[in-house]
């Protein structure tokens, strides 16, 4: 795996510049200091694994669990995966019910890692809801009976996938960048917690760090207070902190799964929802299918945009090393054009 390879070299580039740095300041004093051990970090999924990068900077060693391109909610563990969170010090996941944990915390697993949620110090907002017209719009209670409510379940059985159908709450706090912040406090105790001697570094880097999400804090902000358009129509139910934290309405127009087929019936009604309020943009993402974004954009003339909920990235923007910050700047930037109209 690429970033596997990449932290290799890193950590191999770090050691040969370190032991040159020795090699040229020896002189007299030919003890050289061994390389500083980092400390071992896991992670599940990308949120979590950039937060871990963040505040531990060059003192960890981590590792990211689920690889790129992978959908973070179908994840099953491999045994792989499970020996590896056993090598850590520190377990970072996410949770809030995006992770199995009955696989990743138990006792054999864990071995002397120390696991840290990083969702528990949040408030978590309700799983969306079974049938995704949860949103108050008259137009689709009208629409809605009770076929149409079987014919959802019955769909979601089937597919079991993505949609978090065992979960109580949405698993996607890190779409809010104060949830990201207050992250990075229990993220900054963790690490100076297994790691005191270098307590003083992680928290400076989680203090810079969140410097960086307040002022992105503050431009969505800006723009939720001046936007007067806030529909957003999306192919993947993700977006709900982002919606609460700046006054969006989220509507999710697939439904539970996002390579499901909707009815002809359901199909009928969100373009009919689609032309009474007028939407101009909705919003697919890069991980699953555009197939029904498009299919509804022939259909009623809106345009299809890609909105990333930063739940992992693709084997390119690995290599780019893209970071939570570029994905939501991005995200920032895809939004002012898509609703500005
Ligand atoms: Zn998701």
């Amino acid at each position: 795996m690429n970033w596997k390879k990449r932290l290799t070299y890193f950590v191999l580039g770090a050691t040969m510049v370190a032991t040159a740095v020795g090699i040229a300041g020896c002189g007299s004093d030919t003890k050289q200091a061994a390389p500083a051990e980092k400390m071992k970090v896991v992670t599940t999924v990308f949120p979590v694994y950039d937060v871990a990068k963040q505040v531990g900077g060059d003192k960890i060693d981590v590792s990211l669990l689920v690889p790129p391109g992978a959908e973070p909610h179908d994840w099953d563990p491999t045994a792989k995966d499970l020996k590896e969170i056993g090598t850590a010090k520190v377990f970072l996941y996410s949770g809030a019910g995006l992770e199995p944990t009955e696989k990743i915390l138990a006792k054999d697993v864990l071995q002397n890692a120390q696991p840290v949620e990083l969702a528990k110090s949040l408030t978590l907002l309700p799983a969306p809801d079974e049938d995704e017209d949860e949103h108050d719009h008259d137009h689709d209670k009208e629409h809605k009976d009770d076929k149409e409510h079987k014919d959802d379940k019955a769909q979601k059985e089937d597919k079991h996938e993505h949609e978090h159908e065992h979960g109580e709450f949405d698993p996607h706090v890190w779409l809010d960048p104060m949830n990201v912040a207050k992250e990075v406090d229990a993220v900054v105790e963790a690490f100076s917690k297994a790691d005191p001697t270098n307590a003083k570094y992680y928290e400076a880097n989680g203090k810079a760090y969140k410097e960086k999400l307040q002022a992105l804090h503050a431009k969505y902000e800006e723009f939720g207070k001046t936007q007067h358009d806030k529909n957003l129509v999306v192919s993947h139910m993700a977006f709900g902190y982002l919606a609460k934290a700046y006054g969006f309405e989220q509507l999710g127009i697939m439904g539970v799964s996002p390579d499901a087929e909707p009815t002809p019936e359901r199909m009928a009604d969100i373009v009919a929802f689609i032309k009474e309020h007028n939407v101009k943009a909705i919003f697919s993402e890069e991980l699953v299918s555009p197939k029904l974004a498009n299919a509804i954009a022939a259909e009623t003339g809106v345009k299809v945009y890609v909105l990333n909920p930063a739940e992992g990235l693709t084997e390119e923007q690995t290599q780019k090393h893209v970071t939570y910050l570029d994905i939501m700047e991005e995200n920032l930037k895809t939004l002012k054009e898509a609703l500005a109209h």
